[in-house]
């Protein structure tokens, strides 16, 4: 039986671990945090007891029937809706609480009508909307030409801006690809038949996933490529450019800072609001007690999320993927195809957004194709 090495003991390494180790093969995993886990870690926040997602809020949503299954198989997985609110001023410049993904109730409260859905779909499409925008090309002409100015104003651009640091006009269109509104009242934020949150929180789920007696977990340890050699492969979920010690260029990301504050009792009555207004620093305050209605707290934590161009040495979390960095991006894979004994993946690994179920989905279909591989190989 082979060896293999996962760098990274997130999602992706977890799983592709798991299924070679149930192959039979032994799986050293290593990972440079002091916890398992990736970006989905889940920790008790010591001072109030409550489960914190460490690395921004994390909410499990999917349509794929396997991974639903290979989630709960590791995890209890209780119901929980993603219902997001935002602070903006509506078109009098008045302050106020927002319902999102802009739905019936956010146009009505807004616009302060009453309207119905047909009659809502009318206003917007024909009233607010530029229709003399033919050809949208940018974020900001898309935006003008689904819902307006005043929609846009309130709830795309100051959020925008201050995720990605740069004016909507900046962003290609093809960010806003639908028309990004609900002629009803549905504010579950996502549309998957499968949505739920672990009991324990990700971090026991993973936990559960790395428990097989062939699978060994090494933190606090820095991947270095000289130990490549120690293994039949390497499975590698680390920055793509980072294995090639940045030697084309660095591919750029937006990081994150978190600021932490506590609250007794209730400091916004949802999980997460976030913060429309240009001139408020922060995208999003995040009351983490709400990703868990079932658990009783006195305390409350919360964090205040500020995104910016990640520096060496952050932590890159969301890849800018625009077109410098995709240019970049296709020189370091033709680099990663010729590579022999690694394969690149989950997030980082392969330079992309990845939600939990893609990156478990992907992470199954690696294995698989990997471990087929690996069979045809031996038979003679
Ligand atoms: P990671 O979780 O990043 O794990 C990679 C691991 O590799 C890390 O632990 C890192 O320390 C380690 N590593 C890297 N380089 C080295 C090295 N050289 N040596 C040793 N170790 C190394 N998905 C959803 O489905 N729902 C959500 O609500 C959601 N919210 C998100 C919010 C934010 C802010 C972000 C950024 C992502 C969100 N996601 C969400 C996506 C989710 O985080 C990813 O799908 C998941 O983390 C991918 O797992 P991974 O194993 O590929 O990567």
């Amino acid at each position: 039986m082979a060896s293999f090495l996962m760098v990274g003991a997130g999602l992706s390494g977890a799983v592709i671990g798991r299924h070679l180790a149930e192959a039979g093969h032994d799986i050293a995993v290593v990972d440079a945090r002091t916890h398992i886990g990736g970006n989905c870690h889940t920790e008790r926040d010591p001072e109030t007891g409550v489960l914190v997602h460490v690395y921004g809020p994390h909410i499990f949503h999917t349509d794929d029937a396997e991974v639903w299954d290979y989630v709960n198989a590791h995890a209890t997985f209780l119901p929980y809706k993603n219902r997001v609110k935002t602070t903006s001023r509506d078109p009098e410049g008045a302050l106020g609480v927002f319902s999102l993904p802009v739905n019936l109730h956010t146009i009505n409260q807004f616009f302060r009508r009453t309207l119905r859905p047909e009659e809502a779909h009318a206003f917007i499409t024909t009233e607010q909307a530029d229709t003399s925008i033919a050809d949208p090309q940018t974020f900001e002409e898309q935006a003008l030409r689904f819902v307006g100015r005043d929609l846009y104003e309130a709830f795309f651009k100051g959020y925008t801006m201050k995720q990605w640091g740069c004016h909507p006009s900046e962003l290609p269109a093809s960010i806003l690809k639908r028309l990004p509104v609900r002629f009803n009242y549905d504010d579950n934020y996502f549309f998957h038949r499968f949505q739920g949150m672990p009991e324990q929180g990700y971090t026991a789920m993973i936990e559960s996933i790395l428990d097989h007696p062939r699978i060994s977990v090494t933190l606090e340890t820095v991947f270095d490529r000289s130990q490549a050699g120690d293994y039949d492969h390497v499975f590698y979920s680390g920055p793509l450019d980072g294995w090639f010690d940045y030697e084309l260029g660095r591919l750029g990301y937006r990081t994150l800072d978190f600021e932490r504050f506590t609250y007794q009792g209730d400091y916004q009555g949802c999980a997460v609001m976030n913060y429309g207004e240009v001139d408020v620093p922060y995208t999003r305050i995040t009351e983490h007690k709400h990703f868990a209605p079932w658990e009783s707290h006195e305390g409350s934590v919360c964090y205040r999320e500020f995104s910016r161009a990640a520096e060496p040495g952050d932590i890159p979390y969301y890849p800018i993927r625009q077109v410098k960095e995709k240019a970049l991006l296709s020189d370091y894979v033709a680099r990663a195809e010729t590579t022999p004994g690694v394969t690149f993946v989950g997030r980082l690994g392969t330079y992309r957004y990845l939600d939990m179920d893609v990156s478990i989905r992907e992470a199954l279909d690696t294995a698989r194709a990997f471990a087929a591989d690996l069979g045809a190989a031996r038979t003679p």
